[in-house]
């Protein structure tokens, strides 16, 4: 079903064939619904910081580390980066906000996708530009038995946040695998960058609010409408 796709990935990148061995999962978007709450904390901090920053900005944003969207916009305002002070003082409020818009469920058919894959004995990795300890620490309840901390790249252990690359080539790294044993599934466009960067298969799922053609445009192979399309066709990407 999916073999023109994975095809097409394949022969771009010169790679001898494709054997998915690993799952690398972004969080945000992918696992929890947590998107519109870091949008709303987000607008909140900046507003009241001085800076202007959109509900739109927050998604447009995501994947980025905190430090990385808060630069971002000292940029395009002051012409300069921020200070440790100023980043920690923004990043504090935008967190404490986004932990004041209570419980992140987690999506539909993700714990499933992520049960079958485990039966499928192929590894799975958690790759986060977040830094939201809550959500960190919740995994194991909300994804009893499916992530450990070796299998994890999280906005602690990057220097640069998506849309770089570094992301996911430090989970490939600690993986020891080839680039074409991975497939990732992503719902940001920076996200679908990050990824495709370091040159692996990736698989969006459109959870948000944006147009599928702006994931497929950031280099992902395949769209899908959400993780439910995902779950159903997985076994037609596996055995393509
Ligand atoms: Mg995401």
């Amino acid at each position: 079903m999916f073999s023109k796709e994975i095809e097409k990935f394949i022969t771009d990148k010169n790679y001898p064939s494709f054997e998915p061995k690993a799952v690398f999962f972004d969080m945000d978007g992918v696992l929890y619904d947590s998107m519109k709450s870091h949008a709303s904390a987000w607008v909140r901090a900046m507003n009241e910081s001085g800076l202007p920053f959109t509900e739109q900005d927050g998604y447009l944003n995501e994947g980025r580390t905190g430090a990385s969207t808060i630069d971002g916009v000292f940029v395009q305002i002051y012409g300069r980066n921020s200070t440790e002070d100023e980043k920690q003082a923004i990043y504090s409020l935008k967190s404490n906000y986004f932990e004041a818009n209570g419980k992140t469920e987690t999506i539909p058919y993700a714990l499933e996708l992520l049960r079958k894959i485990q039966s499928q004995n192929i590894e799975i990795y958690l790759v986060t530009g977040s830094g939201q300890t809550t959500l960190l620490q919740g995994l194991e309840d909300h994804f009893p038995g499916v992530f450990v901390k070796e299998k994890m790249v999280t906005a602690f252990d990057v220097k640069n946040g998506k849309p770089h690359p570094e992301p996911y080539l430090m989970a490939l790294k600690k993986s020891k695998l080839k680039p074409w044993e991975v497939i990732v599934v992503e719902n940001a466009p920076l996200g679908v960058e990050s990824a495709t960067m370091a040159g692996l298969l990736t698989l969006a799922v459109n959870t948000g609010p944006l147009a599928p053609e702006v994931l497929s445009d950031s280099g992902a192979s395949i769209v899908f409408s959400g993780m439910k399309e995902l779950y159903e066709k997985w076994d037609k990407i596996i055995t393509n």
